[in-house]
């Protein structure tokens, strides 16, 4: 179960369990695209179902993840994807835009993880994998909001890690650096250049990068690994 699944990491993520053998399911906002993620996460194998929700609601997370457990009786994976920026100077940031980013990018998790973790616990299985990012470590101008959320987030995997370690159920976050995608798209050449001059490896990380962590955590080959953040972001930090 992927939210925010219609493009940019979300996809990738899709496109590499799916390959692996996963049954997937996404949830997004706005519809559009879901039609056709759907049609080409398919032709990697298994099933594909997009479930139209918004990861702030709480109704809406447990209504979704009933369906998707009447349908396929277990879910294994949460990947906690979904997130929005809504970047301005502290001075500046409405009350409105801080409470988006929370509500969506932290508020979200809490959300997804409450409609999960009971049959998580009964199945006595679970990998949960949290999309974090480089600002919530480093802080950056212009997100105190995102950076809060993505900051937050940390503490939230940690503790939730050691409260489910027994059954079996991990859960771990991930921290992108500088990646190419809508997100990063929206940067002019000047913001980039200044990003990529901080990049030791000298380019921007792609879409695969931090989709094979994600297919990492949730692999036999990290069943020892929770409440850990792993850092993708070609030595930045
Ligand atoms: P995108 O903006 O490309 O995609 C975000 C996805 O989340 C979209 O599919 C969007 O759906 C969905 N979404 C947004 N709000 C909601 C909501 N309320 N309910 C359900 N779905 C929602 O993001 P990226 O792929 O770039 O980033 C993915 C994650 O990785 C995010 O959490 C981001 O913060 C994090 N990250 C990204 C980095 C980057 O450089 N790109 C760096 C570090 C972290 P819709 O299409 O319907 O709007």
């Amino acid at each position: 179960m992927v939210t925010g699944g219609s493009r940019g990491i979300g996809k990738e993520v899709m496109t590499k369990l799916a390959q692996a053998g996963a049954d997937v399911c996404f949830i997004d906002l706005i519809s559009d695209l879901a039609g056709q993620v759907e049609e080409e996460v398919k032709t990697h194998g298994g099933q594909c179902v997009f479930y139209k929700g918004n990861v702030a609601d709480l109704d809406q997370c447990v209504k979704i993840a009933d369906e998707i457990l009447e349908r396929f009786s277990k879910i294994d994976i949460l990947v906690n994807n979904a997130g929005i920026t809504r970047d301005a100077l502290f001075m500046r940031m409405s009350r409105e835009n801080w409470d988006d980013v929370i509500n969506i990018n932290l508020g979200g998790i809490f959300n997804m993880c409450k409609a999960v973790i009971r049959p998580m616990v009964k199945a006595k299985y679970g990998r949960i994998i949290n999309l974090s990012s480089i600002v919530g470590y480093t802080g950056n101008p212009g997100q105190v909001n995102y950076s809060s959320a993505k900051a937050g987030l940390i503490g939230f995997t940690k503790s939730l890690a050691k409260e489910v370690a027994s059954r079996n159920i991990t859960c771990n976050a991930i921290a992108p650096g500088f990646i190419k995608s809508d997100m990063t798209d929206k940067l002019d050449e000047t913001q980039k250049n200044a990003m990529l001059a901080n990049v030791p490896m000298k380019r921007m990380g792609t879409l695969e990068d931090v989709a094979n962590g994600v297919l990492f955590l949730a692999s036999p080959l990290a069943d020892y690994i929770t409440g850990t953040t792993l850092h993708i972001n070609g030595g930045m930090f």
